[in-house]
């Protein structure tokens, strides 16, 4: 065995709260659950491991999935706020993103890596700039994700071709080992409606089609998108992309947030994942997500910080509390997105379909559950933390009370990556992102 956690307090299965446990992972995948409401046949002693975790005052469940991110916008935490989304893009965001170098991705990807796992994350959507380095920082770091170069031709031909070659040679070199299935896989990313043509957007889902890969789009963010797009293409953006063929089992959607009734039917019909940036959204003053009109229609959901840049941080438990209260202020119900559901959209759950099988559809790489065969993605929680004492309801604790600093250990595809707190090789991520990051704007400043 490569990996038991015994006698955990506290398991989430996902379905089912078990009572002092152990759990056991073999080649990435959880092989067992001994102990709590487990069926005879399905119990295992603890036995010899090449590692072993204890699980006494901890509350295991499913590490949560960052289904919309900029991971490298890290070395951007706190370069501009409190600024109208266009002044922000324009003096701020776009001048440093000129500059950004390869290792820049690099390192401002470690430093995200890390925060995720400190603060229970192990897996991320990432769309941004130089893929391939992006790529290595998830695979040096060890967490799960779906990493796609973030493509934009404003509408220019000439830009449309360097867009589309570029992205070839990434397919042609990272594709092959890089597929759906992998721990990191690469995604196709047309940034948005706005800023790709129509031409952008069609060869875009050709492409992930061909390489059987996600596609990985923005989509009816801000009102300002939907009034432009009523005005330069004559419908809103949810039809329009429907119109282009954006809108597939194999897309994601970040955002989603201006949607005609009848759009909604559309989501469902298409099979599209949506996904929630509660943050994000209130930051920006952009507005707030359809969550019920989803739910109810079986809409595949996920939850996300965004990028850093629009946020500050990448603490999937302030999301989850902005999430749910966000939806309740602004519909002025407080029954709306309960603990339960919140949590279930946090560690993707919610994303899966039909069968409630414990991989993911879009990523069958990444667990959403703690069941036998599932891949072993999990993080252990301190119950000794004062923001998880008393326990009278777990979920309520991990929803409504926590923050990232909960987090005691972090399991992904069965390595510990985060174990008493403690992530090795921290110290030299720390360093070399303070570096780039001031490098970066130095280089900004002076031009
Ligand atoms: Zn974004």
């Amino acid at each position: 065995m490569d990996l038991v956690v015994h006698d955990i307090d506290f398991l989430w299965t996902g379905e089912t709260l078990l009572e002092k446990s152990s759990i056991s992972v073999e080649d990435g995948e959880i092989v067992a659950i001994a102990g709590g409401d487990t069926t005879p046949a399905a119990r295992e002693p603890v036995i010899e491991a090449a590692r072993i975790v204890d699980g006494r005052g901890k509350a295991l469940l499913p590490g949560f999935k960052n289904g919309h991110t900029h991971a490298a916008m890290t070395l951007l935490r706190g370069y501009g706020d409190d600024m109208a989304l266009q002044e922000w893009l324009q003096t701020r965001i776009w001048p440093v993103e000129a500059a950004l170098t390869p290792e820049d991705i690099y390192w401002g990807t470690r430093l995200a890596a890390l925060e995720m796992i400190r603060t229970g994350t192990t897996f991320a959507n990432d769309m941004y700039f130089y893929p391939r380095d992006a790529v290595r920082a998830f695979e040096d770091a060890g967490i799960k994700a779906a990493v796609g170069l973030a493509l934009f031709d404003f509408f220019d031909e000439e830009r449309r071709a360097q867009e589309t070659s570029r992205m070839e040679e990434i397919l042609r070199d990272v594709g092959a080992s890089h597929g759906r299935g992998a721990p990191v896989s690469l995604t196709v990313a047309p940034h948005s409606i706005y800023t790709c043509g129509p031409e952008l957007l069609r060869w875009s889902v050709a492409a992930a089609d061909e390489a059987g890969l996600v596609l990985h789009t923005h989509l009816a963010e801000t009102r300002t998108e939907v009034e432009n797009a009523r005005r330069d293409l004559g419908m809103s953006p949810f039809s329009y992309a429907h119109s282009v063929g954006l809108l597939s089992e194999n897309a994601i959607a970040a955002h989603a947030v201006w949607l005609e009734p009848e759009e909604i039917a559309m989501a469902a019909s298409s099979g599209v994942t949506v996904v929630y940036n509660p943050a994000s959204n209130m930051k920006l003053a952009s507005g707030a997500f359809p969550f019920r009109a989803f739910a109810d229609r079986g809409v595949p959901m996920m939850l996300a910080p965004d990028g850093v840049a629009s946020n500050n941080n990448l603490d999937m438990f302030d999301e989850m509390k902005l999430a749910s209260l966000l939806q309740k202020h602004h519909n002025a119900d407080p029954e709306l997105m309960t603990a339960r559901e919140t949590l279930d959209v946090a560690i993707g759950a919610a994303m899966r379909r039909g069968d409630r099988s414990h991989r993911t559809d879009l990523f069958p790489a990444v667990g959403s559950a703690i069941v036998p065969g599932a891949p072993a993605d999990f993080v252990l929680l301190d119950l000794s933390h004062p923001q998880m004492v008393p326990v009278h309801n777990l979920i309520s604790n991990v929803v409504y009370a926590a923050g990232g600093g909960v987090v005691d250990t972090v399991v992904c595809g069965g390595r510990v990556l985060m174990e008493d707190g403690e992530v090795p090789g921290s110290e030299e991520v720390i360093t070399e992102a303070r570096r780039c990051a001031s490098a970066l704007v130095q280089r900004v400043a002076t031009h």
